[in-house]
């Protein structure tokens, strides 16, 4: 078994309601044992003109291949109606594998961990949530460092899920 974190995001359609139905299709994902979710936090879209965002982390032990997750994932995305109009364009669910147990991937479908979540407060605060903060990435550098410089800002957490 491999801990994997995923980024989970939503900005249409009900975004609290499509996370939540996200975590019950990945507390269901074969070889994978569910281990939790975040809370839900708000922040504004990092395009302008986007509706806000809600996100949240959540964590599974899994021993499927990292593609075949991508594969699962990416199911569960078209099956809340994710429909690839633009770069960034809003979404109904937006799944990214965060990280992969301590695993370096770099293939043209998948790379892990993602690039750019080290500056991603949506991403690291919910992360920090599940994950230890001496949880260290590729390059070397912990969760609680990539939280000190990463700062708190345009994110609400949500008190209920
Ligand atoms: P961002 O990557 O900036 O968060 P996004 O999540 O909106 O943007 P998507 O349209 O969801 O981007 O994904 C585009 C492609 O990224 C996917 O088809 C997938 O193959 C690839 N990809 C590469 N690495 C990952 C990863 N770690 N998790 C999920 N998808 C990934
Ligand atoms: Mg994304
Ligand atoms: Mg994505």
């Amino acid at each position: 078994m491999e801990r994997v974190y995923i980024g989970m995001g939503s900005n249409l359609a009900a975004p609290a309601e499509q996370l939540r139905s996200a975590v019950a299709a990945l507390a269901r994902l074969p070889q994978s044992e569910w281990v939790g979710v975040s809370a839900f936090y708000q922040s504004d879209s990092l395009l302008p003109g986007q509706p806000r965002y809600t996100n949240a982390v959540a964590a599974l032990d899994t021993t499927l291949a990292p593609l075949d997750l991508l594969d699962a994932l990416q199911a569960i995305e078209n099956e809340q109606g994710r429909e690839r109009l633009e770069r960034w364009g809003p979404r109904t669910l937006d799944l990214d594998i965060l990280l992969f147990g301590d695993r370096l991937i770099d293939q043209p479908r998948l790379k892990v961990p993602h690039y750019h979540m080290q500056e991603r407060a949506f991403v690291l605060y919910p992360l920090a949530e599940l994950a230890p903060a001496d949880l260290r990435l590729a390059d070397g550098r912990t969760l609680a460092e990539l939280l000190e410089a990463c700062p708190f800002v345009g994110l609400e957490r949500l008190t209920t899920n």
